[in-house]
């Protein structure tokens, strides 16, 4: 099984109170990508540029990431900008520069049109629309955005919204989205434009996904030494996404499990700057902390 994902892969700028980075691995494929090879095999769909250095893709290929979709092209690869004060649930933009994603026109190797799972990390949404349309019969569209494109391609982004089935974001973007200040209603206001759920994901204080019928709520992981924030969203998604795919399971009790993976990845991805942590990352460590967010919410129930 795998999963086809088409996303960002950047250089990033960072800087946060603990310590700054400039231009090191990130973006939203990047992070989703590596994330999802802990649990499935990912096939990418991403532009760099010249100036892409061979040690991030030996990297993405030791996480056995496919990368036929991935090409380069002549100009800069995407870099992005940002800083991080102590609320690190808050990423403040500085600047974002395109480069070659502004003129790439995808187009998928015939390898990846009968992808069954499809994740749409956060880039620009006529991307995300324009690599769905090649994809036969998805049989699972999950999707990422971001205020930058809630703000400056709002239709477009409804346009692919009417095709995605599960849409994650975080609270500060639902409430954007649906112009709706409530979480609740905002969420129900979201469930209408296409997807059948939405995951909000709220930083430190975990996720909250809305069904039409049902509610869920996880907490974060408790860390003490929390670095850099960048990527915990990707990483999530890539979690979530890996499990569902390796398990071909959509039930509720499933969908479950899943966020707690992609927590469980998100805490380990916090640790270190870039892609640090996960460099690292061994497979035991991720299902001892699964096990760990499980002692974190159990409590008796009534007598
Ligand atoms: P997050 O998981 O939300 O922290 O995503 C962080 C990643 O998103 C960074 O590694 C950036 O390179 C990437 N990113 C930031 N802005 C954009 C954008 N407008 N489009 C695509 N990727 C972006």
């Amino acid at each position: 099984m795998s999963v086809l994902v088409v996303g960002s892969v950047a250089f990033d700028s960072v800087k946060t109170p603990f310590g700054q980075v400039e231009e090191v691995l990130g973006g939203s494929g990047t992070y989703f990508s590596t994330s999802a090879s802990f649990f499935t095999d990912v096939k990418m769909v991403a532009v760099v540029g010249e100036d892409f250095p061979a040690e991030h893709l030996d990297f993405l290929r030791s996480r056995k990431i496919d990368l036929e979709g991935l090409k380069t092209a002549q100009g800069r690869t995407f870099r992005w900008k940002g800083r991080y004060d102590y609320d690190l649930n808050e990423a403040h933009t500085l600047e974002t520069h395109l480069n070659v994603f502004e003129t790439f026109q995808p187009e998928l190797p015939p390898g990846y049109r009968d992808a069954e799972y499809v994740f749409l990390a956060n880039i620009d949404p006529e991307l995300q629309l324009e690599v769905l349309n090649q994809v036969r019969n998805p049989k699972l569209v999950a999707c990422d955005t971001m205020n930058f494109w809630i703000g400056g391609k709002r239709e477009a982004l409804l346009k692919t919204l009417r095709h995605v089935d599960i849409l994650l974001i975080n609270e500060g973007e639902t409430r954007q989205l649906a112009e709706e200040p409530n979480l609740v209603k905002a969420a129900r206001a979201i469930l209408a434009m296409g997807p059948k759920t939405l995951v909000v994901k709220r930083g430190e204080y975990g996720v909250i996904m809305f069904t039409e019928h049902s509610i869920f709520s996880a907490p974060a992981y408790p860390l003490e030494s929390v670095f850099d924030p960048t990527g915990a969203g990707d990483t999530f998604a890539g979690g979530f996404m890996g499990y569902l795919v390796s398990t071909r399971n959509l039930a509720e009790g499933n969908m479950r499990q899943a966020i707690v993976f992609g927590s469980a990845m998100a805490s380990f991805v916090v640790e270190d700057f870039s892609l640090g942590r996960m460099k690292k990352l061994e497979y035991a460590e991720i299902e001892e902390r699964f096990r760990r967010f499980k002692l974190l919410t159990e409590f008796d129930g009534l007598a």
